[in-house]
């Protein structure tokens, strides 16, 4: 079967995390989500995390050199083998081309781009309200699930806490940083024809069922 790949772009929020286990359900392809393989490197005081936390912690994006690196490895593992979904990365113009470039050289599938659009306001409606769990990474809205800091994760039993970076001003920050460094992604695939819009702010379901209606029809057409 011919390998797939895709790339979830969306400002922090946008709910990349859940519509990507949609695609890994319906293609079979590996979930690769940069900011968890981070901040698990943090968990766990590796050199990288101990490189990255600082940048994680306020909202700024860790250097290209460092997620470049994590992810040029991690595609080429086994369970890649159907294809990869690229959840959190390329953030910047560097990352994207350093990606093209790097799937070329390994002989794989350029990735179909699906970008989920959602307006600045709702994302911090989103995020601020944003719980998880330290254990599982379920992730929970304090208005939806009557749940806190401390509370006890309705899934698995671990802790509820709140990222560092969900807190106001690393949210601003965020937010920023991805009209700044992000935002010219969009022109990029767009103009290479990889890429499909989708708006993200109705139910799940509803993004999910329009995501995958537009992957079958084909991409944008380019600027
Ligand atoms: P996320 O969970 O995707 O919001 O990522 C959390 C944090 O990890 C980001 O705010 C960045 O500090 C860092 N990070 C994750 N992916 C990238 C990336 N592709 N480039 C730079 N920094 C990243």
């Amino acid at each position: 079967m011919a390998q797939r790949n895709f790339i979830l772009l969306g400002p922090p929020g946008a709910g990349k995390g859940t519509q990507a286990a949609a695609l890994v359900k319906r293609f079979g392809v590996a979930h690769i989500s940069t900011g968890d393989m981070l901040r698990e490197a943090v968990e766990k005081g590796t050199e990288l995390g101990r490189q990255g936390q600082e940048y994680m912690n306020a909202g700024k994006l860790v250097p290209d050199d460092l997620v470049i690196n994590i992810v040029r490895q991690r595609v080429q593992e086994s369970d890649c083998e159907a294809g990869f979904l690229l959840d959190g990365f390329p953030r910047t113009l560097a990352q994207a081309e350093a990606l093209s470039a790097m799937v070329d050289e390994l002989g794989l599938a350029q990735p179909r781009v699906v970008n989920i659009v959602v307006d600045d306001e709702e994302i911090l409606r989103r995020l601020s309200g944003r719980r998880m769990c330290r254990e599982c990474n379920a992730i929970y809205h304090v208005a939806q699930h009557n749940l806190d800091v401390g509370d006890t994760c309705p899934a698995c039993g671990g802790k509820i806490y709140q990222r560092p970076d969900d807190q106001k001003e690393a949210i601003a920050e965020r937010l920023r940083v991805y009209h700044q460094q992000t935002d010219p992604l969009v022109p990029y695939y767009t103009d290479r024809g990889q890429l499909v819009a989708v708006p993200g702010e109705g139910p799940i379901d509803e993004v999910r069922d329009a995501m995958l209606d537009r992957l079958a029809a084909g991409p944008d057409e380019g600027a």
